[in-house]
């Protein structure tokens, strides 16, 4: 069995009301342990939707997933909560910071959702932070940060669990080009250097195609 294996998959926002949206109409997609994916798709062609459902934040109106072995479709809230908490690291478009915290306080904050000792509190963000060559920015207040170093501080937060899954929604939308190639370039290397699964939903054809395989999205479909 694939690391990611989603069948059919149909995702229908409002169902029955007059404002119903079918988002996904039968999407497959099935990505190996280690394997970089890239999806493409127009806006509006149901990208996020999709991420939501592989990232356990949203469930499928139909359809079957399994992660890592595991029907995701069989779990309690809290035990997706949990499994979201130490297999998967998100990072998204805006970030997703809390912009009057330190980088410190951000990166740490999935800690405080797991079973870390106060010694790991300390280490674990420091540790990933040096990883991403950001340990000066520790003590910065994130509204401080330009987006470059805003993107860093946020794939810190969403390694800090050392999750195999990085879910990335747009990441470099909001960057300038040559601050968009180096983010890719840390996607690129947590998958080659430390073996993450990265799925990263990009507009962007030059990001898309340092990964391993693109897949299209249209029609609330997967193709490729
Ligand atoms: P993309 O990320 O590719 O731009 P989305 O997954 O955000 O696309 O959206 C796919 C479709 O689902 C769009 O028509 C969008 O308006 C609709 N949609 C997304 N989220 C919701 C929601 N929470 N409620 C209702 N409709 C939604
Ligand atoms: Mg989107």
């Amino acid at each position: 069995m694939s690391y990611i294996e989603m069948r059919g998959i149909v995702k229908i926002y409002n169902k029955g009301k007059d404002n119903e949206v079918a988002a996904l109409r039968g999407a497959d997609l099935t990505v190996e342990k280690g394997e970089s994916v890239a999806v493409m798709g127009v806006s509006g062609s149901g990208k996020s939707t999709l991420l939501n459902i592989i990232g356990t934040l949203d469930d499928a109106t139909e359809g079957s997933y399994f992660l890592d072995g595991e029907d995701i479709s069989k779990l309690s809230a809290l035990k997706k909560a949990r499994l979201r908490n130490e297999k998967i690291g998100f990072a998204l478009q805006d970030f997703g910071l809390l912009e009057g915290e330190t980088a410190m306080y951000n990166i740490k904050m999935p800690l405080y959702f797991g079973k870390s000792t106060a010694k790991e509190l300390k280490t674990k963000p420091r540790e990933t932070a040096e990883k991403l060559g950001i340990d000066q920015l520790l003590k910065r207040k994130v509204s401080s940060l330009s987006g470059g170093q805003k993107q860093r501080v946020a794939i810190a937060r969403a390694l800090v669990n050392d999750p195999q899954l990085i879910l990335a929604d747009e990441p470099t939308s909001a960057l300038d080009r040559k601050t968009a190639d180096e983010i890719v370039g840390i996607f690129v290397r947590l998958q080659k250097e430390f073996g993450k699964t990265v799925v990263m939903v990009t507009h962007d054809k030059a990001v898309a195609e340092r990964f391993d395989r693109i897949v299209r999205i249209e029609d609330g479909r997967i193709y490729g």
